[in-house]
């Protein structure tokens, strides 16, 4: 039986190095995640392994909407939308509680690049291409209507609207809900902090890696019949180990977002609008702030430590002034950030905005097969393009079949809800359970929005007393859950990747970190120089978030 507890990880590791896997995954974000749970449940022998955390690279980094693309109309990708706009309601289906639906105003201005007539037929044509049910299709609004939807929208610039349906997600905790559907529902072997060095050969076919263990700093080999990267912005890096890189190749943009307090940015929904150089970006409210994205420029730098410049902070900061000048927000408003690279696929020529979000398979002569580019939204497409290949490989090369896909039927794990209004209830029944010990409804959206069902498990591990604030004991409930079934290794993985706090609610942090520090040092039987070491990183991770240097750090050697 499979295990996602990290008090568990020599089992693991043993496995892989014992073992004989039919697919090894390199790369534990939204697409490696999504091709283990698709091979694994075909009934493949499948391990996945990443090098820091699960959702570490792009996919804790996105702007975490689960949608159709609207923009990519503009570049004439019909099909892209059409494919990404149905996989919204499929991945909308199998985890109801973590892709919600999300309206969006997409205001239409005297200056704005969208005009009536265009946004119309735009957003009709979007609603076709996606598929979009009868209830949700786009609303065209007047003046007024647009006004009323979003009062700090300035009304003589306006000219009317567009209201449309989206979804919104947590990218990372998507991730993580795909691979441990893998691991606990279809017996898939999956392990953070192990990293791909280097490729083991027989005859000139690939026939497994040697990885690096970097938590019991240690290298040991992997065997499996075929092999995936699924590396993202690392792509590149892995095709060069095994001398694969040819033309085709990765053209990295990076994308930022701020974060403000919802009061310093109090919109009512999510809006799409213009900023002065003819792109567009979001402001997304979310529980207690409201988030702006995305800057999308040239990348060179470091790919394991990209962080927001100040330039970026700013970009977006004029952004929301131009549209919204009575907010008056500045770069002190700036609570935290989050800066991640888009894997796109280099095309001669074509700036930033222009490339196209498709993804792209490479296939090496040694057996080596790597996705890139491509979308949170259209993981699992992906995952069953990959796998596709990788089942007529099985069939020609060994003579084995695998099963049909079936991903879209498998609800990830806490999903397990009928439709959104059952999630809706939930959140009122937890809500009820969590006001006898004094906790607000913020916290049961929270938790529900988060875990799904798992919310159950989570305040059974709860010992909610007088002795301590609520708050804590409800977060020393999800870090023992963390570590217990969801492979946390660090108070980083903690607070930014399986509970969000660090992007969504960073005062929160700030005040656990000390408090749930000596429970985390017991569980995980750390000395007080690694307990600290560890406390560190998390306030370095804090400062970083907020504060904005000018130019990128010089990048790391080795
Ligand atoms: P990643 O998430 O980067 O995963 C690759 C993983 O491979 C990393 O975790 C890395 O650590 C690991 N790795 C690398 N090398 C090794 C090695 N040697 N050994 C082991 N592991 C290794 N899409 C949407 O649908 N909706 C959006 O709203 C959206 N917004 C976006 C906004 C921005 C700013 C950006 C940058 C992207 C956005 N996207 C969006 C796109 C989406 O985020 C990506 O398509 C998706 O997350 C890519 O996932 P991935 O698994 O391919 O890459």
């Amino acid at each position: 039986m499979a295990t996602f507890s990290v008090l568990q990880r020599d089992t693991i590791t043993h496995s892989l190095s014992t073992e004989q896997f039919d697919l090894l995954v390199i790369g534990g974000g939204a697409t490696g995640c999504g091709i283990a749970l698709d091979a694994a449940s075909r009934g493949l022998k499948t391990a996945l392994i990443e090098k820091y955390d699960f959702a570490s690279g792009t996919s804790s980094r996105s702007t975490k909407l689960i949608h159709g693309g609207l923009r990519y109309l503009k570049q004439l990708e019909f099909s892209l939308v059409s494919e990404v706009g149905r996989e919204r309601a499929i991945v909308h289906k199998l985890a109801p509680h973590l892709v919600v639906p999300e309206k969006m105003l997409l205001p239409l201005t005297k200056t704005g690049s969208y005009g009536r007539f265009s946004t119309s037929m735009g957003l009709w044509l979007y609603d076709i291409l996606a598929n979009v049910q009868s209830e949700d299709q786009r609303v065209m609004l007047n003046t007024d209507e647009t006004i009323e939807k979003e009062p700090l929208l300035q009304r003589d610039n306006v000219t009317g609207g567009g209201f449309y349906a989206e979804y919104r997600t947590d990218d990372a905790r998507l991730t993580l809900e795909v691979i441990k559907t893998a691991v606990n529902q279809h017996d898939a072997c999956a392990i953070n902090y192990c990293e791909a060095k280097g490729f083991i050969h027989e005859d000139g076919k690939l026939t497994g890696i040697t990885c690096y263990d970097r938590i019991a700093e240690k290298n040991f080999p992997i065997q499996a019949k075929y092999i995936v990267s699924a590396t993202g912005p690392w792509v590149d890096t892995m095709r060069a180990k095994n001398n694969s890189l040819n033309h085709k190749r990765l053209h990295l943009t990076k994308g930022v977002h701020i974060v403000v307090p919802h009061d310093r940015l109090p919109v009512k929904q999510s809006i799409y609008f213009d900023v002065p150089d003819g792109r567009m970006i979001f402001a997304i409210p979310r529980g207690k702030v409201t988030y702006v994205g995305t800057t999308d420029t040239d990348y060179h730098g470091d790919l394991d430590h990209i962080i927001t410049l100040q330039k970026d902070a700013q970009y977006l900061v004029d952004g929301v002034n131009n549209t919204f000048p009575d907010v008056n927000l500045s770069i002190e408003d700036v609570e935290s950030s989050w800066a991640g690279l888009r894997p796109l696929i280099h095309e001669e020529g074509k700036s930033a905005s222009e490339l196209s979000r498709k993804d792209e398979i490479f296939q090496a002569k040694d057996g080596l097969i790597s996705i890139a580019g491509g979308k949170l939204t259209g993981y699992r497409k992906m995952a069953q393009r990959i796998v596709d290949l990788v089942a007529k490989k099985l069939k020609q090369e060994h003579q084995r079949k695998a099963g049909p896909c079936i991903t879209d039927e498998i609800v990830l794990e806490g999903g397990d809800f009928k439709n959104y209004k059952k999630v809706k209830n939930y959140v009122d029944k937890i809500a009820e359970q969590l006001a006898k010990v004094g906790l607000e409804r913020y916290h049961a959206a929270y938790l529900v929005g988060n875990y799904g069902r798992q919310t159950k498990s989570i305040l059974a591990l709860a010992t909610f007393n007088e002795a301590e604030e609520a708050e804590l004991s409800l977060a020393k409930a999800e870090l023992k859950f963390g570590i217990e079934q969801e492979m946390v290794h660090t108070p980083r993985d903690f607070f930014t990747r399986r509970t969000g706090r660090m992007y969504f609610d960073i005062g929160s942090v700030r005040r656990l970190l000390p408090q749930v520090m000596p429970l985390f040092q017991t569980l995980m039987n750390w000395n007080d120089e690694e307990a600290k070491i560890k406390q560190q990183e998390v306030e370095q991770e804090c400062y970083e978030l907020s504060h904005f240097p000018i130019e990128e750090p010089t990048k790391a050697v080795g």
